[in-house]
């Protein structure tokens, strides 16, 4: 829910009820200087620890998030309204893979040796110095984590800067890190995009940004001058191509899963469907059926598959794309009635074009696109007209083929008869402007240090 500012207090409001969950103060725009440079003073002593050191001050943490997944998953889902389960799977997921994720990066980050007949180099990863890291509200627990354990384990100092949606289960979040790491390491910022952008134009060294295009695109602007480090995860406008031979079971629960989960307020949701034209009427049932058999409702109810839009604002922004979209010839298969409050009914939408906004800028709600191709050459042209390039999936019983037509398509991540994200190890991220810079996976770790080549000749024996 759009969050209130109130005496200093930033209100933070459960978008399925309206009800305040609580508040925390807002950090000043003309105090972030001076955390700034506590921030840098703290990291001459992290910095000078040893890789191993400073994942070992950081691994005890993992059994108190484990004891506290049940309440941050609940303070998440009443602070952004995704349904209870998914929000304490979330917060269990995070406090299970944490030892595991600072193992990663630790052998991510190790010396690498390269010599030759005459010298030996040594490639360091050493820290930027003082990162901010700016985390969205969608996965609130799960984006932390991702950008704050690689920061701090390569030996940055970390600004965190927390969503105005999402304040509470933040600031829980880094509490518990702080009772492991030594004062001035990682502080958390409070307030909207005045703070966020306070610290990227303060003396920090790398930002690590999640969220979206427009404000990456600001923020790129904004550390252009110092030439500063980025890190920019961004949204995405995901394509799902429907092969003429494809598993339409399989198609249409990933198709319904994909667009609906989380409501639809996901980067890597599916935001346009393209089907074989011959398969386009009996896909379009199976959706629709799957799309019947989901409950929306308050997310702390059993059952429930869907919640609110995060804000009133960002619910207008859905419904105005449906709208016009109608408007411009769309036809409504599901959904489209706005509920109450702040909630968006699971809606698909077929023969939609890319003349309609709906199709093109990201949308960020329970939406289902379809559109009918004719020829896998034009299914292919119309996932890659955008300038996103996120994640994408081609579903077909031939695997061999739909793989073909997944490397023709301009994304960072592309799954085939599956959602896009890669095994482990695998990195996220984006391509075109869904992204500068990516992180998870060992190479997206060692985009949080410097590397340093140390070269010394060899000693004659
Ligand atoms: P949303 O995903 O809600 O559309 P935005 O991309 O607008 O979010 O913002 C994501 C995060 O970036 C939030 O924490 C917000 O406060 C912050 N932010 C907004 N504007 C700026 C800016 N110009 N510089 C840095 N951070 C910003």
């Amino acid at each position: 829910m759009q969050q209130r500012a109130e005496g200093g207090q930033l209100v933070s409001i459960n978008p399925a009820d309206g009800v305040a969950v609580g508040s925390v103060l807002i950090t000043t725009v003309e105090g972030i200087p001076r955390l700034v440079f506590q921030a840098r003073e703290a990291q001459r002593g992290w910095g000078a620890l040893t890789l191993a050191q400073r994942a070992e001050v950081l691994r005890p943490a993992a059994a108190r998030l484990k004891s506290e997944a049940k309440r941050l998953g609940e303070l998440a889902s009443l602070e952004m309204g995704k349904p209870l389960a998914e929000a304490v799977g979330e917060a269990t997921y995070c406090a299970d893979g944490f030892a595991a994720e600072l193992d990663e990066i630790v052998a991510a980050l190790a010396d690498v040796v390269r010599e030759d007949a005459r010298a030996t180099s040594i490639l360091r990863h050493a820290p930027f110095g003082v990162c901010a890291a700016i985390t969205p509200w969608n996965f609130p627990i799960l984006m932390l984590q991702q950008s704050v354990l690689p920061a701090l384990v390569a030996g940055n100092t970390v600004l965190l800067k927390p969503s105005e949606e999402t304040p509470l289960v933040a600031r829980e979040y880094a509490t518990i890190l702080n009772e492991f790491l030594p004062p001035g390491v990682l502080t958390p910022v409070f307030g909207d995009g005045a703070q966020g952008r306070a610290l990227v134009l303060a003396d920090v060294n790398l930002i690590v940004f999640t969220g979206s295009r427009e404000t990456g695109k600001r923020i790129l602007a904004d550390a252009g001058p110092g030439l500063k480090r980025v890190i920019l995860e961004l949204g995405g406008k995901d394509p799902l191509v429907v092969l003429d031979d494809a598993d339409l079971d399989l198609a249409a629960a990933f198709a319904v899963r994909n667009s609906f989960r989380n409501a639809g307020q996901v980067c890597v949701s599916t935001e346009r469907i393209y089907v074989d034209a011959r398969i386009r009427e009996e896909f379009l049932r199976k959706m629709l059926e799957r799309t019947a058999a989901l409950k929306q409702g308050d997310p702390r109810e059993a059952g429930v598959n869907l919640g609110p839009m995060v804000s009133a604002r960002q619910k207008a922004k859905v419904v105005a794309q449906i709208d016009a979209a109608v408007a411009a010839g769309a036809t409504l298969v599901a959904g489209g009635e706005p509920r109450e409050g702040n909630f968006v009914a699971p809606t698909i939408l077929a023969d939609v074009d890319h003349s309609m906004e709906i199709m093109r800028e990201e949308t960020f709600g329970p939406v289902a696109c379809v559109q009918a191709f004719d020829s896998v050459d034009q299914a292919v042209r119309l996932a890659n007209d955008t300038p996103f390039g996120l994640g994408a999936a081609v579903f077909g019983r031939n695997v061999a083929r739909a793989s073909e037509v997944a490397a023709r398509i301009e994304a960072g991540m592309v799954g085939v008869n599956q959602g896009c994200g890669g095994v482990d190890g695998c990195p996220w991220v984006g391509a075109k402007e869904s992204g500068v810079g990516f992180h998870s996976g060992p190479e997206g770790h060692r985009q949080f240090a410097q590397v340093r080549v140390i070269t010394a000749p060899k000693q004659k024996a």
